[in-house]
C-alpha cells in the first residue's frame, strides 16, 4: 500500500543565487517518491529562505499537516533543509516529527524519530547542519572584517561616491555631481540655518536624484549630515543587528563599544572638511529637534540648558491653567524642581553681558568701576537665589505648622518686596552696562528684549554652546546657578 508523503522543497543556502535548484529538486523527489511507493498529497514549497521558523511560512503548514497526522512521511532533499534554524525551532519540528510518528524521507535515507536510534541521529545531524552555517557565517564576517581592517569600504556606496578599487581592495571615489550636492545639503545646514526637512524639499525641488528610494526624506537627510565617511573616515563596526525573532518584530541595531570600532581617517576623499563636519554635529546637539515643537518657538532658551545632575537638556513646561510662570524642567523623573524660565534668562543675559564685556576689555586692565558693578550683579543674583530658597523653605514651614498662614503671608510679602527691589537694582546695572558697552562687541544683546522668543533663541545660539543649570546639594529648592560654555569662534 502507498505511504501518504508531503514534499518540503527549500533552496540551501549554496543554492540561493540558482533559479532552477527548487524544480530540480522537485523533479527527483517526485521521481523517487514514485520509486517508493509513495503517494505525494501536497508539495509544500518554500519561497523565502529565512532562518526563524516564523519565517517559512510553508514550514508552518507542513507542521500543521504532519500534526494532524495528514501525512505518514515528508519527503526532502536532505534533513537540514528542515531543520535548519536555532534550537528552538528544531525543537518544534524534531517533536511534531516524533508525536505524529511521521518520517523524514531523503533520497539517502529514511529517519524515523520514533525510533530511538534515528532521533538521535537526526538531532545530531540537524545540530551539525546548523553549526556548520554558524561556522560559515562567523568565517565571513572574519574575512569582511580582516578586509575592513585594511580600509576596504565593504558597505554600500554613499551617495556622493562610486565604487573604485585599489587592487581586489573596494574603495570609494568621487561622484562629482552627487558630491557637489553634498557639499550644498552641509553649508545649507551650516550656514544658513535650513533644517534637514527644508534641505530635502530642496533636493525634490532640485530633481537630485536619491540613492535609495525616489525622494528626498528628512531622515536621509540626517543621515547624510551624520555620515563621516564625507570626510574621507572610515568608520565601521559601530553596531551589530539583532534579528528578529517574531513576524511582527523589527530587527534592531544594537550599538557595539568604541574599542570595537574600526576607524580610519583619510580613508577616501574628502566631500566636507572635518571642520565643517564638526561644527555640523555641534549645531545638530545645539538646535532642538523636538518631534512636539510646533508652531512658533516659546522657549528663548531651547535646545541650551543641560540639567547640572543628569545632563539632560531641559524643556520648557508652562500650564498656563494653573497660572504658573513657565518653568524650565528636567525631563529625567524625581531628577530635581524646576526653575522659572524667566530667572534663568536673566542670569543667562546677565552672564552673557559680563562676558562680552571681558571679551572687549581683554588685554587691557580692567576698569575699577565696571569690576564693582560687576560684583554688585552677582551679590544681587545671589540674594535673589538666596531669597528664592527663603521663599521654598515659608511653604514648609507653613506645611509642617511652624508658622501660621498670617505668619506665612507677613514673612512671603517681605521676601517678595525685597525680591522685587533686587530685580530691579539688577535691571538697573544691566542697561548701565549695555549703555557704556552699546557702540562695540556686546551690541549684540541690544534690543534682545524686543525680539520674539524665536529670534532670542537664534541670538543666543550663535553665541552659547550650551548652558548647565547647576544645583546646590541637597537639592531642595528651586535655588541654582549657571555655567555658560561659549561658542568659540
Ligand atoms: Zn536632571
Amino acid at each position: 500500500m502507498d505511504m501518504t508523503a508531503a514534499v518540503y522543497l527549500r533552496k540551501s543556502r549554496a543554492e540561493e543565487g540558482d533559479p532552477d535548484a527548487l524544480h530540480r529538486h522537485r523533479e527527483t523527489l517526485l521521481a523517487f517518491a514514485q520509486e517508493h511507493q509513495m503517494a505525494v498529497a501536497e508539495i509544500f514549497e518554500e519561497i523565502v529562505s529565512g532562518e526563524s521558523l516564523y519565517l517559512r511560512p510553508q514550514m508552518l503548514r507542513l507542521l500543521e499537516g504532519v500534526q494532524e497526522g495528514r501525512f505518514e512521511a515528508v519527503l526532502c532533499m536532505d534533513i537540514d533543509r528542515l531543520g535548519r534554524g536555532d534550537m528552538a525551532s528544531q525543537g518544534i519540528i524534531l517533536d511534531s516529527f516524533r508525536s505524529a510518528a511521521c518520517k523524514i524521507v531523503t533520497p539517502r535515507r529514511v529517519y524515523d524519530l520514533s525510533n530511538e536510534m534515528d532521533e538521535t541521529y537526526s538531532e545530531f545531524e540537524a545540530f551539525m547542519a546548523r553549526q556548520e552555517y554558524k561556522m560559515i557565517v562567523r568565517r565571513m564576517r572574519r574575512g569582511v572584517m580582516a578586509a575592513a581592517r585594511e580600509g576596504a569600504h565593504v558597505t554600500e556606496v554613499p551617495f556622493g561616491y562610486v565604487r573604485a578599487w585599489e587592487g581586489k581592495r573596494p574603495t570609494l571615489a568621487l561622484h562629482p555631481e552627487e558630491a557637489s550636492w553634498v557639499q550644498t545639503a552641509f553649508s545649507l545646514y551650516t550656514g544658513q540655518g535650513q533644517g534637514c526637512q527644508k534641505i530635502a524639499d530642496l533636493f525634490n525641488a532640485a530633481q537630485v536624484p536619491a540613492k535609495k528610494s525616489a525622494q528626498w526624506s528628512r531622515t536621509s537627510i540626517w543621515k547624510m549630515l551624520h555620515n563621516p565617511v564625507y570626510t574621507g573616515t572610515w568608520l565601521y563596526n559601530r553596531s551589530k543587528w539583532q534579528k528578529r525573532k517574531k513576524p511582527e518584530d523589527k530587527n534592531k541595531s544594537i550599538p557595539r563599544p568604541p574599542e570595537e570600532w574600526i576607524c580610519m581617517e583619510n580613508a577616501f576623499p574628502a566631500i566636507v572638511s572635518k571642520e565643517q563636519f564638526q561644527l555640523t554635529q555641534e549645531l545638530f546637539q545645539s538646535r532642538s529637534h523636538s518631534p512636539s515643537h510646533a508652531g512658533r518657538r516659546k522657549n528663548p532658551l531651547a535646545g541650551l540648558v543641560y540639567c547640572g545632575l543628569c545632563g539632560a537638556k531641559m524643556q520648557r513646561q508652562h500650564q498656563e491653567s494653573k497660572g504658573i510662570a513657565p518653568c524650565l524642567r528636567c525631563p529625567t523623573r524625581g531628577c530635581s524642581p524646576s526653575v522659572p524660565l524667566e530667572q534663568v534668562e536673566q542670569a543667562v543675559l546677565l552672564a552673557l553681558t559680563h562676558h562680552l564685556a571681558g571679551l572687549q576689555t581683554a588685554g587691557a586692565p580692567p576698569e575699577p568701576k565696571e569690576g564693582v558693578l560687576i560684583g554688585a550683579a552677582e551679590s544681587l543674583e545671589k540674594e535673589l537665589v538666596r531669597l528664592e530658597s527663603q521663599k521654598a523653605r515659608l511653604h514648609d514651614f507653613l506645611e509642617r505648622e511652624i508658622y501660621t498662614p498670617e505668619v506665612f503671608a507677613q514673612r512671603r510679602s517681605i521676601l517678595e518686596a525685597r525680591e522685587k527691589e533686587i530685580k530691579e537694582q539688577l535691571g538697573q546695572l544691566c542697561q548701565r552696562e549695555e549703555k557704556k558697552e552699546a557702540p562695540s562687541g556686546a551690541s549684540v544683546l541690544e534690543g534682545y528684549a524686543a525680539l520674539d522668543a524665536e529670534q532670542k533663541n537664534q541670538l543666543l545660539k550663535t553665541l552659547i554652546r550650551r548652558i548647565d543649570l547647576i544645583r546646590p546639594s541637597p537639592v531642595s529648592s528651586r535655588s541654582f546657578s549657571i555655567s555658560i560654555t561659549l561658542r568659540g569662534f
